[in-house]
């Protein structure tokens, strides 16, 4: 049907007669003569139609709408120099059209204006709801151009240069615990029963490698059924992978390696090899957060041991009660008010959100004199002022912000702060690109709610060699990967060894009855040869949208569903027919009174 793509052509091509399908990008009647710019996946072309020059298809031309679908022929020509777009690859030339064949008409109004030239910011629950259209729109394409240009890099580097083999693992699985609620599906012809979706491929990862597979790799959708808080999709794709016989500096090295590719591939940037590393616990010291954004300073100093005398209460009781002291300085801190600190401030709000009752301050002054609330003055010693200053290597001007209390909130306030002030005074480069390793994460965080211990990785990682003494307390040989503050993938080596994963399983509470019953299959694989084996999951959207600069995954996304988990264009969920929830032994018990 067609010669070439629109957006293909160009001054090499003159004289030339082409056939071009696409769509009508726009329609302009210049009084005579009419210019249309015709737009397929490659870009637009203009193709110009008058009385004199192409008396064919000038009726033909006068009818066409926006988004009308065409079939053209016509021959290549230059553009008259005072009509060049430098700003369109095919702004040198334009198409005379002998022929335009009318495939396909709109005959509904355009709920927006699709047009590569248009700007226009568009409703989401517009956009989501004629997805069709939206995907037809330039930031839109190219989004997904850039989606399949990552995919592709991940398995030609993956592939043709590591020896990984995809494998497909089932959707309908059972249950693995990857932390969040998991998306169920009845059984027919197993009545009672049920499946689960798969949080993720993990399990099935792990037995590929009982399995002798050696390196898997799979571009694999995961559902969680999640509180849908901020950017997050029911179902979203992880690129993942296992590999076996590798430690974990040779994973590590292994993915930097893929993640250059990446990088060099789809942006054309080298990133600086090896990536920086800490350790979860410098960066909860350092920064407050496992995923630090070190694009900027303004690291935080733990001052516990200088403070934790001092006569003012709230600092000496955080530290008594087995919390800490943590400050935030902020050199030029002048800037900011103590409005912004006081109660009803925009930094105060920040702190608070994060569990905070407030946050105190002291402001250097010339000569290392400070300003701040009497109860701080009067309760410092000059030992204790001198020490603070040098500590925290506080100059005139600069302003310190004070967390005090349980460490969990101090970290989690200053963090917030940190964040917020880093990016209003203007300390983060956007073009910057920080890519970053956090290891030795700790095996389980205390669970209040269930008053019990759980994997805060997955109960599959291994715990670090020199802590199985006492695994409540032990580091996992996990490791995180972060893009300018955050997580864009993260793994670990895995138990391979029965007796560690029954302690584990047994560490977060399960029975031997309860772990036999879930993971048995895995327990019985383990007594089966199992070599050392270990991987990594990235959250593809998430990475993605980073390199498309787009602020959420649903623009990196083909069809995704809104924050409550619905699809405006296909309207699901929906209701099924009574019939067959009965074949399905389900009946519902939602009231929605
Ligand atoms: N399955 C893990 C996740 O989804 C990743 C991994 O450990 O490889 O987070």
């Amino acid at each position: 049907m067609r010669t070439h793509y629109c957006a293909t052509l160009r001054a090499t091509d003159l004289e030339q007669t082409v056939t071009l399908c696409g769509w009508v990008d726009r329609r302009r009647d210049h009084g005579g003569v009419i210019f249309i710019d015709l737009r397929d996946r490659s870009g637009v072309v203009q193709i110009v139609s008058d009385p004199e020059r192409t008396p064919d298809s000038y009726s033909d031309a006068e009818k066409l709408r926006n988004e009308y679908v065409v079939r053209i022929t016509g021959r290549v020509s230059a553009r008259p120099t005072d009509s060049l777009n430098p700003k369109l690859p095919t702004g040198e030339i334009e198409i005379y059209a002998d022929c335009i064949e009318l495939l396909n008409a709109v005959h509904q109004q355009l709920p927006f204006q699709v047009a590569s030239s248009d700007s226009e910011t568009v409703r989401e629950d517009l956009r989501l709801k004629y997805r069709y259209l939206d995907l037809r729109r330039d930031r839109m394409a190219r989004n997904l151009q850039l989606r399949h240009a990552v995919v592709k890099a991940m398995r030609r580097f993956l592939e043709d240069q590591e020896q990984f083999i995809e494998v497909e693992t089932p959707i309908l699985t059972r249950s693995t615990p990857e932390g969040a609620r998991d998306y169920l599906v009845p059984s027919r012809v197993n009545p009672g029963e049920w499946y689960a979706l798969p949080q993720s491929p993990q399990l099935f990862k792990q037995l590929l490698m009982v399995a002798g597979c050696d390196r898997y790799y799979q571009i694999a959708r995961c559902f969680r059924d999640e509180d849908l808080r901020a950017d997050r999709q029911p179902e979203f794709t992880q690129l993942d992978m296992e590999m076996s016989f590798m430690s974990q500096e040779e994973i590590l090295a292994l993915n930097e390696a893929l993640i250059c590719h990446i990088f060099k591939t789809v942006k054309g940037v080298d990133l600086p090899r090896p990536f920086p590393r800490l350790t979860y616990a410098e960066a909860m010291d350092r920064y407050g957060c496992d995923r630090p954004d070190t694009r900027f300073g303004l690291e935080l100093v733990e001052v516990s041991d200088i403070l934790k005398d001092c006569g003012f209460k709230v600092f000496s009781s955080a530290v008594k009660s087995g919390g800490m002291i943590k400050v935030l300085p902020i050199p030029g801190g002048d800037q900011i008010s103590n409005m912004r600190i006081k109660p009803g401030g925009d930094l105060f709000t920040e702190a608070t959100i994060a569990g905070a009752k407030g946050i105190a301050y002291i402001r250097v002054r010339e000569g290392g004199e400070i300003d701040t609330i009497g109860a701080i003055k009067d309760n410092l010693t000059p030992e204790q002022k001198a020490a603070l200053l040098a500590k925290t290597g506080a100059e005139p001007g600069t302003l310190l912000l004070f967390g005090a209390g349980d460490t969990a909130t101090v970290n989690k306030s200053l963090d917030r702060l940190r964040q917020v002030v880093g990016a209003q005074l203007g300390m983060i480069d956007p073009d910057q690109v920080n890519l970053l390793w956090v290891t030795d994460f700790p095996m389980f965080e205390y669970n209040a709610d269930e008053k019990r211990l759980e994997a805060l990785h997955h109960p599959f990682t291994a715990p670090h060699p020199e802590d199985l003494a006492d695994l409540t307390t032990a580091r996992a040989q996990a490791y995180d990967v972060i893009y300018n503050g955050i997580e864009i993938g993260g793994g670990s080596l895995r138990i391979y060894q029965r007796e560690v994963q029954e302690k584990v399983f047994s560490t977060i509470g399960l029975s031997d009855e309860e772990a036999r019953e879930k993971f048995g299959f895995l327990l019985n694989a383990f007594d089966y040869g199992t070599p050392p084996h270990g991987g990594i999951a990235y959250g593809l959207d998430r990475l993605v949208m980073l390199l498309a600069g787009e602020d959420s995954i649903r623009d990196v996304i083909a069809f995704p569903k809104t924050q409550q988990a619905r699809s405006l264009l296909t309207d699901a969920p929906a209701g099924v027919a009574d019939s067959q929830l009965k074949e399905l032994y389900i009946a519902s018990t939602y009231d929605p009174e």
